[in-house]
Formats: C-alpha cells, structure tokens, sequence
C-alpha cells in the first residue's frame, strides 16, 4: 500500500477547520482534521511534510510520525507544523483501520469501555445558542443538560473579568459577581450536576489563587487553564493551593510540553488535545505517562465532527480516561452537514463508533459546495539534512529538499 495523494480541504463558513485527506494506490482515503489557521495548515502539508509521503506505506505511521517531527523540529515542533502532523497522523489510522477493516481502537489494543461519559462545553451554533443560555438562564441552562442524561458541565465564570486588568488582579466584588450564577446553579441544583471551570489562560498566579480558592467551595469538577502553562513550578503552586484538582492543559504540545506538567503532579487531570498535540499517536502516549503517574485523561474538544471521533478512540481504549468532552450546540448543530454517521451520545455517554477505521467520512457534497477550497499533493520528494558553511565557515545544517531531477534546493 503506497500514498498517492495528499489533500487539504477547508470551507469558508467554518473558516478554522482543516482536513486532510490521504490516498493509497489501493482506494482507501483516510481523514485527518484540525482547526485554526487552514490557510498555514494546507501551506505546511504542500510545501513540507505532503510530498515526503509520496509513496510511502501509511502502515509506518510511528516511523512518519518521528520523522515529520523531526523535519518541523527545525522550527522548534508547535504551531501550523504540529497541527498538520496532527491532521495527516489521524488520516494514517484512518487508513489502516480501513485496510485491516477494524476500528481505531482495536489497532490501539482494543476496548476499555463500549461508552464514556461525557460533559457539555458552552457554545452556540443554530438553535442551540447554549451561551445566550446560561447567561440569561443559567440554572434552566443545566437543567436542560440533565434532562438530556448530561451529568457533567464546563463553564467560564470569569472570563469577561480578565480583560479589565489583563488577567493581572481580579477583586472580591468581581468574583462575587462572577460566582452569582455558580452559587444559583449549585443552590437549585445540589449535585446533581458536575461543575468544571475553564480560565482560558488568562490569570497570573495570585488572582487565580484568589479565583480558584473562592470556587473550592462549590466542589468543582476541576479548574482548568486558569493560568497558561507556561510553567509547571506555578501550575504546582496553584494545585497546592487550590482543593479542586488541577487540569492542563491543552495548550500543551507533544509528550515533551507534559512531561513536567505530569511528573511534578501539577497536571492532576491531563487534558490532550488530540488534533493539536501529535494526534492519535501522540495522544496515546501522553495517556500512557500520564497512567505511569496515577493520572487521569480527559480528552479536549471544542473543535470539528473529525476530532471528536478521533477522541473517541482514544476513549474507548486507553484505560485513564475520565470524560470526554462535547459540545451539544456543534454535535448536534452542524457536524452533520460535513460527515455521515455522526457520533452517537445517549443518557450522557458517548458511544464507540462502529465501522472500520475512525468509523465515519466526509460527505461528498462537501466538495461541492460553492466555499470549498481543496489543494492537493501528488509529486513526492525527500527532504534531506544539508549541511553548508556561511560566510564565517561554522557548520549549519538544515533542511533541504532533495527534488526528482537531483537539483539541490
Ligand atoms: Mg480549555
């Protein structure tokens, strides 16, 4: 089985999504997806990483996956680079799944669980305009979630608060203000309904102690992001001082971001986004040191109908995953205008996909809608390390392509 072309396909309605698309000389098609930037994203596949895979097995998805890191490793191993490596290493499980006519998650080692719990992010899309919701409403907001099955919740108390001070000083009236309500939800409520807090990253470290100490009181689920995880020593001292478990992060990029995060205990729950952070490979492995430390997952999403898929199959396996995330106003709102089957969330589980592979695919009037734009890669080249002398004769060394005709790049 060899690649014979890879794709980008991003449409303007939904102008942060990217998918990929891989082709193999014996028909399958696998799909990768991931969000923001499509526009860097496709320039990453097509100048970089897309023409290596030509005529590549996608069997050898660990050995694709190390070598793509260490092409983008010259620009350190975030940003655009890391999130097509995400899309195009869900796209080679796709494809081996297919070939071998088995689910993700049985290539992974197979069944943890058939369903995993799932909380609700806020969003809006279509009817369900969940933000307007819980703003106007915010215990009739809940309420419409347990009366879905849905026994768990991510809320954003204090983010309008932030921007006032840059995130450097919060006061005891805005807390207050903010927590209003929290206090009502938990009043009406009691416990019928877990509550986690998501800081968006936008606190420095005194006033999410502030913040954070003054929710310990409504037993949240978990704080999550209150401050950017830039520093696994502050994110300590936050967990120290906070009753609720720390959650970080998914601005965490590859196992080497959460190493530090997971082994000083910081990271209390570990929360991979998988369509940023390596894709299923790479998730798979921050699941597995993040089990080594006792720790739990739970998967991120906030983002496209692939990723939540993707998740899916890391949920089902992986033994240390606590809850997946979903968006009910995305799920239920839009996702089906790109994909066929949808996933399945009943009585507040999401459920394992079925079918091989990631058990879902793009439907075709996706290419023909009037705002779809599609690149695509068919011409291979290697790129090799080049070492050249610069004017002051030390050695550098970088990447070059080593093009079909043998012209040096
Ligand atoms: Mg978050």
């Amino acid at each position: 089985m060899q690649i014979t072309k890879v794709e980008t396909v991003y449409v303007d309605e939904f102008w942060q999504m990217c998918w990929v698309r891989i082709h193999t000389d014996s028909g399958e098609i696998g799909l990768g997806e991931t969000w923001y930037l499509p526009k860097s994203v496709a320039a990453v596949v097509h100048e970089l990483f897309g023409p290596t895979l030509i005529g590549r097995d996608p069997m050898d998805r660990e050995g694709i996956w190390d070598e793509l890191f260490k092409l983008a490793g010259i620009f350190t191993y975030s940003g655009a680079e890391l999130r097509a490596l995400s899309a195009i290493d869900i796209a080679l499980w796709d494809i081996v799944g297919q070939a071998l006519d088995q689910p993700i998650y049985n290539l992974l080692g197979g069944k943890t669980r058939d369903k995993i719990r799932i909380y609700n992010t806020i969003g809006s899309y279509g009817e369900y305009q969940d933000n307007e919701f819980e703003q106007k409403d915010p215990v009739g907001f809940l309420q419409s979630l347990i009366d879905e099955g849905i026994t768990a919740v991510k809320a954003y108390y204090m983010a309008p608060y932030a921007a006032e001070s840059g995130g450097n000083f919060v006061s005891a009236k805005q807390i207050k203000e903010g927590l209003a309500p929290l206090a009502k939800q938990r009043k009406a409520l009691g416990d019928q309904i877990e509550i986690a807090h998501d800081g968006g990253g936008q606190w420095a470290l005194a006033p999410a102690i502030r913040i954070t100490q003054a929710m310990d009181e409504y037993d949240m689920l978990w704080q999550e992001e209150i401050i950017h995880p830039v520093n696994a020593e502050t994110h300590l001292k936050l967990a120290q001082e906070t009753k609720a478990p720390i959650c970080a992060a998914e601005r965490l990029m590859t196992r080497f971001e959460f190493r530090e995060y997971i082994e000083n205990g910081s990271a209390e729950i570990v929360m991979p986004d998988l369509i940023w952070t390596g894709g299923i490979t790479e998730t798979k492995k921050i699941a597995t040191m993040a089990d080594t430390y006792q720790t739990p997952i739970a998967p991120h999403d906030w983002t496209g109908p692939i990723n939540v898929f993707a998740c899916a199959h890391i949920s089902m396996n992986a033994p240390n995953v606590m809850i997946q995330e979903t968006n009910r106003a995305y799920y239920k709102g839009w996702y089906d205008k790109f994909i066929e089957p949808n996933i399945v969330i009943k009585d507040g589980y999401l459920l394992a996909p079925e079918g091989p592979g990631l058990g879902t695919r793009l439907k075709d009037d996706v290419f023909n809608r009037s705002d779809v734009n599609i690149q695509e890669t068919t011409e291979g080249y290697k790129w090799e390390a080049t070492g050249f002398k610069d004017p002051g004769q030390k050695v550098s060394h970088f990447f070059a392509p080593n093009v079909p005709d043998g012209q040096d790049g």
